[in-house]
């Protein structure tokens, strides 16, 4: 340790940190991988753990090393206040690397070579220090604060994890502050760990423990009016064991400190996890009178509205990840609210049937979903059809256009049919596919789409009529399908998430699910949280859980956008009445009888839903029924796209706008009048 450095120079004293030998075991055992330590500050990480194990692999088992830092500043400050140092004052590395001569290039800030290896320095920031030369020992610290995509090579945790798996006796050290509550990185690692804990003993009933804040006690004076503490006197501050209730001073604390021990929590499969936190922390910044005071600080900004001090706080102080207080209901909370009919129904208050799509390379995920009045809504079916998309007349993509096309059975025992599908198209090695996809299906309101931004500061209305390329050339333009709608995510995920999965019962924008939806549905919608931008932290945007999926989300959405296509947010009561009397009528003509709860069986697949592999359609008894060809002429004609010059009516509601609005129909004369059931319950 160097006087640079540190207030107690010298040789490394464990003493005072105990849990650093644990760690320095598990980076020295062959069956350990990968290390993971979340941590609060204060607990001698960079010095005790990653400096004294780059130094020893140098000196005794070198090979080549990378050490990646979320910015390359940190990188350098890195080098010349901690790795520098230490070295000048360690003889057997100064022997080793030429750091005293600053022209060598085995010397440069970024690079060191040593016999047998070298050390790098990069930044995540920086593409070309992530596409650098691979290395069995590969630490990256503080990955919270990672870049998650350079410059769209991709996640640079990943590809350097990636890229070090070519060695046998390869080691990830990742040691970070968690951030976010399901969105952090090193959470994420350490769950995907053995979850270790350190414990240690009460000096008082022996009883092994790990110190947790929630524990620390202090008192009050009813006399005091201090301006942040009130009443609260920090200096008081002592730590309550939970099993015989003795509370224990600093001294007593850092004494037991000393005796702990790790203990794992869950099984080891390579990854070792550690978790440590600042009580545990003997340095005089760390007295527990300090912890209570920083507290203080946080609850009282807290309550004027700045949560920043306790967000830090929970993150560099206790080591834990912050939770946003949030009410949106979790996956499970929306499992028991699941009804009883059946997937591939639609139930009576679902007049208009709309599809999202999201397309991957080896599969398509699909949410179709019922809309009513108050865009009152019903899930009809979750599912992903599995098969290559790299050919939009082939493979899934042809499963697709029978499912999309295919009969629904409705409560009154009528069929229903797809009004509009959104099919995403913002994966750039498939939008070609899927405009060629689209282009030859627009008579069905099929659209290419694309999320705006999340990153930018984006308030979108979630359907908009596509900017034309060339206004002069629109209908050229829309006929060689250039045109792609922007969802408005922010807004979509905004209602669906924060309104109307609250919602509870019947009634305007409340959501319903069938109780038979393939069981990954509820974790994929509930996937995201909202958090402070990473490019910008005064905003919050949609973030992906880590390691979480979030197709089924994202299909809501689009079919969202899809239903918007057609207004169903501004459709009147005599429009929806229209829709109502259209069915009935037909189910008057057909045999099937009608059906209270929408518990049509014979649509209804075994009771998993379909498999991986299995293609849905295939499940279904129906086939088309015989189309009026007059209402499919005219269905056939309306291009979601091609027709936008009327004022105040953009094109894909044109068939389905309320009754009382102008029809745009003055540029297709030759056409029979649009109906009020639009292209879908028209083809019966
Ligand atoms: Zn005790």
């Amino acid at each position: 340790m160097s006087p640079k450095a540190t207030a107690k120079p010298g040789a490394y004293n464990p003493d005072l940190t105990p849990w650093v030998v644990g760690i320095h075991e598990a980076l020295d055992d062959p069956a350990t991988f990968e290390v993971v330590c979340m941590k609060s500050a204060q607990v001698a990480w960079t010095d005790g753990v990653l400096l004294n194990y780059l130094g020893k692999r140098i000196d005794i088992a070198p090979v080549p090393m990378i050490v990646m830092f979320a910015k390359e500043q940190a990188a350098k400050e890195f080098n010349s206040e901690k790795f520098e140092p230490m070295v000048e004052c360690s003889p057997r590395l100064a022997s080793k690397i030429p750091i005293t001569r600053s022209r060598d290039k085995e010397n440069r800030w970024q690079y060191k070579g040593f016999p047998g290896g070298f050390l790098k320095f990069v930044g995540s920031n920086s593409p070309s220090s992530v596409k650098s030369t691979p290395a069995p020992i590969t630490a990256v610290e503080e990955p919270d604060d990672c870049n998650t995509n350079v410059k769209d090579q991709g996640d640079t945790i990943t590809l350097l994890r990636e890229r070090s798996k070519t060695y046998a006796r390869r080691k990830m050290i990742f040691g970070g502050t968690p951030t976010v509550e399901k969105l952090s990185r090193i959470e994420a690692a350490y769950l995907a760990s053995d979850q270790r804990k350190f414990y240690i003993p009460c000096p008082h009933c022996d009883e092994p423990q790990v110190l947790a804040f929630e524990h620390v006690r202090w008192d009050e004076d009813a006399t005091a009016s201090h301006e942040v503490f009130g009443q609260a006197r920090p200096e008081s501050a002592r730590y309550c064991c939970p099993h015989c209730g003795s509370l224990w001073t600093d001294a007593e604390k850092n004494r037991a400190v000393r005796l702990g021990k790790w203990r794992a929590e869950a099984e080891f499969r390579g990854v070792a996890g550690f978790y440590i936190n600042e009580l545990y922390s003997p340095f005089p910044g760390s007295k527990l009178v300090h912890l209570v005071e920083k507290y203080l600080q946080a609850k009282h900004a807290l309550a004027a509205g700045d949560d920043t001090k306790m967000r830090s706080f929970r993150n560099n102080t206790e080591g834990l990840p912050y939770a946003y207080p949030t009410d949106i209901p979790a996956g499970d909370e929306l499992r028991v609210r699941a009804e009883g009919y059946a997937e591939f129904t639609v139930p009576w208050g679902g007049l208009v049937l709309v599809a999202g799509v999201d397309v991957q390379h080896d599969r398509l995920a699909i949410v179709i979903r019922a809309f009513g009045r108050g865009e009152e809504s019903w899930l009809v079916y979750w599912g992903e059809i599995f098969g290559s998309t790299m050919n939009p007349n082939a493979g899934a993509w042809l499963d697709l256009d029978a499912l999309l096309t295919r009969d629904f059975r409705h409560a009154s025992g009528a069929t229903l049919r797809l009004s509009a599908a959104s099919i995403d198209g913002s994966d750039g090695n498939r939008t070609e596919i899927v405009n060629a996809y689209v282009r030859s299906r627009r008579a069905r309101r099929y659209m290419a789409i694309k999320g705006a931004s999340e990153q930018g500061n984006d308030r979108r209305e979630i359907f908009s009529t596509p900017r034309k390329v060339d206004t002069g050339k629109r209908h050229k333009a829309a006929k060689s399908g250039l045109e792609t709608f922007i969802v408005g995510t922010t807004r979509a995920k905004d209602l669906i998430l924060e309104t109307r999965f609250k919602l509870q019962g019947n009634g305007a924008g409340a959501y319903h699910w069938y109780a038979t939806v393939r069981p990954d549905y509820w974790d994929q919608v509930t996937s995201e949280v909202k958090a402070p931008s990473k490019l910008n932290r005064a905003r919050k945007t949609w973030q992906k859980k880590g390691g979480a999926r979030n197709e089924a989300l994202d299909c809501e959405v689009y079919a969202l956008h899809a239903a918007r296509s057609v207004k169903t947010n501004l459709m009147q009561e005599a429009h929806w009445s229209a829709l109502e009397q259209r069915l009935r009528q037909r189910s008057l003509l057909s045999d099937a009888e009608p059906d209270e709860g929408g518990q049509v069986g014979d649509d209804q697949v075994d009771e998993a839903g379909p498999s991986e592999g299995d293609n849905p359609v295939k499940t279904s008894p129906h086939s088309s029924p015989p189309a009026d060809p007059g209402q499919v002429e005219t269905a056939a004609e309306s291009s979601p796209s091609a027709d936008t010059s009327v004022p105040g009516v953009s094109s894909p509601a044109r068939d389905l706008a309320p009754p009382p609005a102008p029809r745009p129909a003055a540029k297709r004369k030759t056409r029979p009048p649009p109906r009020s059931g639009g292209y879908s319950i028209s083809k019966w």
